[in-house]
């Protein structure tokens, strides 16, 4: 079964210049950022290995601030969007790939969340699975 990305915006796509712990909303707000180019090329490779897959792209700044970062990042892209949240998380399969900032951890689900350094690895080891 393809495994479906579910990543999220603030922090993780997009890394704030600031010494600020979070920015909500800060792409709206215009606060200085780098893209995270590491995860965002990642996702675009997935994209290329796994056509059919399920790309999420989530924020709990909602549907809309995660679908007017994405655009931004990447043009032409065809990724779902949704707000992320308790509401959102049973969506999540145990064999999903999650990258996240926050430790959304404990709860009612046993998915694991990867961090924002670490999401373009593992998303570069799921791709090398396919040519096996
Ligand atoms: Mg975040």
């Amino acid at each position: 079964m393809i495994k479906r990305l579910f990543i999220d915006v603030d922090d993780t796509l997009i890394l704030y210049n600031s010494d600020s712990k979070i920015n909500p909303y800060g792409f709206w707000n215009g606060d200085p950022f780098e893209p995270n180019f590491g995860l965002i090329n990642a996702i675009g490779e997935y994209r290329e290995a796994f056509p059919d897959a399920m790309i999420v792209i989530w924020s709990g700044g909602g549907r809309d601030y995660a679908r007017a970062a994405a655009d931004h990042l990447f043009p032409d892209n065809d990724f779902a969007y949704m707000e992320k949240g308790w509401d959102s998380f049973p969506l999540v399969r145990d064999t999903d790939i999650v990258v996240d900032d926050a430790d959304f951890s404990l709860g009612n689900h046993s998915f694991k969340v990867y961090s924002p350094i670490e999401g373009d690895i593992v998303i570069r080891d799921e791709i090398k699975t396919k040519a096996h």
